[in-house]
């Protein structure tokens, strides 16, 4: 007996091209059946997605769920109720954890907690060296083995070409992918933000373009050699969606991914007011009075300071950084002639302690589950870049295929795309829903964002994982029980 059945919605299914107005019905966690008129049969309950999009649930191969070791940021349930609330029905997470997910133990230690605690699924990206230190690979193999969906040293590039491509080596038979924080670290020493005139005004050392297309040039250079599929994690520069633009030509397994942040953000939004500020802070801290600084870039990164105000807005401190509109128009360029292929939002929750600290010293990243969906939309639909299915397409199939969670390689447990047998991952989407960005409307442990305040277009209205309706907003979904 059907157990779940939507009814109404708009049902999109970017792996088959299916799109239409049709039902889904659901029993033991599993699709059985998509058409039309499957209302007649009976159900336990129904949701009637009149007017909602109906879609594979949403997949993020690159978020930070902090577990195990800074449990204070997020924990891999917390982040997963970020996931949920956002319409993400799979996560896979990255490794710069402490320790870093570089032994089979800690694979499947993420995969126990995932069991016993999230509400979404949650698959390891294990460390490709061991510590990220990118002095000695990892086990590759039996990482592989333990669960890992691809390799990374993300937080770190894998400095070393010749580590680079002994790794590679070794990835290319395990049929797994390997995703490059791609940043030349003697480029970047010290940087903490884009180097351009808004770095130059504050004075503040920049991270330059060239230091990630100086990595994606190599890497796809090891990659022709090696054979290994490659992933250029968060892009942010136009040069480097060029690169990745001429190695998918020449027909190499490179493939990359777009962050919502560097989709709509420029370096403009790291300074709030005067460009006096850093003296500012800098006095404070001369004069030892940290807490009352702390105090007021508190009030910097959570809230934004009004205009006219002095500070840094570390909230909109990110690796690799915001850039200039240039690189925005090229990365939307990117996403439309299909040479970027997969959105990730590199959710990195931090504590607004830590974020309140002198721009120099608060960490990198914002968080991004929850807010991504309106963003992707608002920076690549309602801009006319792409239409929902594709869009759809960059957040389903293709992180399924990037990570191997894809049909072809998992059969009827296929993740990414909706069919009979498969799983019943599902988001349904109210693509008009307007809502403002606020604390009190995010579910994760953390709140650093740049987005605050923000009023945007379309949301998840329910989030269904194998069958189970775990999130649900009751004032959009109408949920009629039946017998
Ligand atoms: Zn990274």
């Amino acid at each position: 007996m059907t157990t779940l059945l939507i009814t109404g919605g708009r049902v999109l299914d970017p792996a088959s091209g299916f799109d239409q107005i049709a039902d889904v019905a659901i029993a033991d966690g599993r699709v059985v059946e998509i058409g039309p008129d499957l209302a007649r049969q009976p159900a336990v309950r129904v949701i009637d997605a009149t007017g909602m999009i109906v879609c594979p649930g949403l997949i993020d191969p690159h978020v930070h769920l902090r577990e195990p070791g800074q449990e204070h940021k997020e924990t891999i349930q917390t982040g997963s109720l970020a996931a949920i609330a956002g319409g993400f029905t799979t996560v896979c997470c990255m490794p710069n954890t402490t320790p870093a997910i570089d032994s089979p133990e800690i694979v499947r230690f993420i995969a126990d907690r995932a069991r016993a605690e999230a509400r979404c699924r949650v698959f390891a990206v294990a460390a490709a060296t061991r510590g990220r230190q990118g002095i000695e690979p990892t086990e590759l193999r039996l990482l592989a083995k333990a669960g890992a969906v691809a390799f990374s040293d993300d937080g770190d590039v894998v400095a070393s070409a010749g580590m680079m491509l002994g790794v590679m080596r070794e990835i290319a038979p395990l049929g797994l992918c390997f995703m490059q924080h791609c940043q030349e670290p003697t480029l970047t020493r010290g940087a903490t933000m884009h180097a351009g005139d808004v770095s130059t005004r504050l004075g503040l050392i920049g991270w330059p373009r060239v230091a990630e297309e100086l990595i994606i040039e190599r890497d796809v250079r090891l990659v022709a050699e090696s054979g290994c599929r490659y992933h250029v994690q968060h892009l942010s520069s136009g040069g480097s969606v060029e690169i990745v633009r001429q190695a998918r030509a020449a027909g190499l397994p490179v493939t990359a991914e777009a962050s919502p942040h560097h989709l709509l953000l420029t370096h403009e939004a790291v300074a709030v007011g005067p460009a006096s500020s850093r003296c500012e802070n800098h006095r404070h801290l001369e004069d030892g009075t940290a807490k009352a600084h702390r105090l007021e870039a508190s009030a910097t990164s959570a809230h934004r300071l009004e205009a006219g105000a002095t500070g840094y807005n570390t909230s909109a401190k990110m690796n690799p950084p915001l850039r200039e509109q240039s690189d925005i128009d090229a990365i939307r360029a990117g996403v439309a002639d299909g040479t970027i292929t997969v959105l990730a939002t590199d959710h990195a929750p931090h504590t607004p302690d830590e974020k309140a600290q002198p721009f120099e010293d608060a960490p990198f990243g914002i968080i991004g589950l929850e807010t991504a969906l309106p963003l992707y939309a608002e920076a690549l639909v309602h801009s006319g870049a792409i239409d929902w299915p594709r869009l759809l397409a960059l957040l389903t199939i293709e992180p399924a295929r990037l990570c191997n969670l894809d049909r072809a390689r998992k059969q009827n447990d296929g993740l990414g795309e909706l069919f009979a047998g498969g799983p019943a991952d599902i988001t349904i989407i109210d693509p008009d829903a307007e809502w403002t960005i606020a604390e009190d409307t995010l579910a994760g442990k953390s709140v650093n964002t740049p987005f605050l305040g923000r009023t945007v277009r379309g949301r998840a209205v329910a989030t269904i994982v194998g069958g189970e309706v775990v999130m649900e907003r009751d004032r959009t979904v109408h949920a009629l029980p039946s017998e």
